[in-house]
């Protein structure tokens, strides 16, 4: 009987091996169709007006005032649907797509200000996130400096977000963007602080006005007290070197009462709010709050509104 289920069991290992192996095959090329399908057609995507940005709120931790808003691609694929940036960002930096790509969202984040403005809505500085790639090209300056004139557009109100990896393999290049980039006017804000391998020696070389930490430290800073200990020293060295600090991935109300323990002055995440199409911003904007009021209950930590029923 033991032998039986013992060849049973083997004859089910086999079959489960097999299947795997027959799914992965499959599955790879079926993956790699599509991103090829993809990568093709970026740069028409773009010409045919199918990427948009939606829009995420930045809030001040102590009055949850909105300081800011980052843009966000999409890309509204006629036949896909919405593709977020993770699918096709990786892709479009294989190409100079990402360039095409980069300068549409500068000029798309300037208009977009432009309309807002002229819709009579209170305005926040916009962020846009730039690749490596773009932050190499030696016209970047240039190119934002014209778009923030076609549009009328005050240099306070555009924000660059760029990773350390983006600065990290051509150090030069990238403090010199940064600079001419500051010197305009624009903010620069160091998105994802934490993931990178660029270290604090990077942090103190490039010229930027915002650190944002990544959201992997954020998770779990209620349980995890390390994390607290690697946001309370970031927050540290950031007011030694007399720069913003902002906490990525802020999903409840436990850790917005944690990081306000800690000290940090700006906040992000959807706890406060999600990224929304550009028609749900106007009243964001309108109310320079998120629109779920978040309340303190009695024992100090936060809840939203309707949850602390
Ligand atoms: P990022 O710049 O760090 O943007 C934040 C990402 O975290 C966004 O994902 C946002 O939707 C997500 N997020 C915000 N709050 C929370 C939260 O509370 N919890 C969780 N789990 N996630 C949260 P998204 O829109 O999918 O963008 C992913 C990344 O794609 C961005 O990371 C950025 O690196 C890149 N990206 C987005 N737009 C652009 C763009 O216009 N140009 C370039 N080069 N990269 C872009
Ligand atoms: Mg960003
Ligand atoms: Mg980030």
């Amino acid at each position: 009987m033991a032998r039986l289920a013992r060849f049973w069991l083997g004859c089910v290992a086999l079959w489960r091996a097999r299947r795997q192996a027959r799914e992965g095959q499959a599955g790879k090329p079926m993956a790699s169709v599509r991103s090829r399908e993809l990568q093709a057609r970026l740069d028409s995507a773009i010409v045919d007006g199918e990427f948009c940005f939606h829009y995420q709120g930045k809030f001040d931790t102590a009055q949850l005032r909105l300081v800011g808003l980052e843009a966000l691609l999409r890309w509204d694929h006629p036949r896909h649907g919405l593709i977020y940036p993770n699918a096709f960002i990786g892709l479009a930096e294989q190409t100079d797509a990402i360039v095409a790509l980069g300068n549409w969202g500068i000029d798309a984040a300037c208009r977009q200000l432009a309309q807002w403005r002229a819709a009579g809505l209170p305005l926040v500085p916009v962020a846009v996130n730039v690749s490596a790639r773009q932050l190499c090209q030696p016209h970047l300056p240039d190119f934002v400096l014209r778009c923030l004139q076609r549009h009328a557009i005050p240099p306070g109100l555009l924000e660059l977000e760029v990773t350390e990896s983006c600065c990290i393999d051509d150090m030069a290049q990238a403090t010199q963007g940064l600079r001419r980039l500051r010197a305009l006017g624009l903010a620069i804000s160091l998105d994802d602080y934490g993931t990178g391998h660029a270290g604090l020696s990077h942090v103190r070389m490039l010229p930027i006005h915002t650190i944002k930490i990544d959201r992997s430290f954020i998770a779990d800073l209620g349980s995890s007290g390390s994390d607290a200990v690697i946001v309370a020293s970031t927050l540290a060295m950031a007011r030694g070197l007399g720069l913003q600090v902002l906490a990525e991935g802020v999903e409840n109300g436990e850790q917005l009462a944690q990081l306000r323990r800690l000290g940090c002055p700006q906040v992000q995440g959807f706890y406060l709010h999600r990224p929304a199409p550009v028609a749900e911003v106007a009243a964001l904007l309108a109310a320079g709050a998120p629109a779920d009021r978040v309340t303190v209950p009695q024992h100090g930590a936060m809840r939203h509104g309707a949850d602390a029923q």
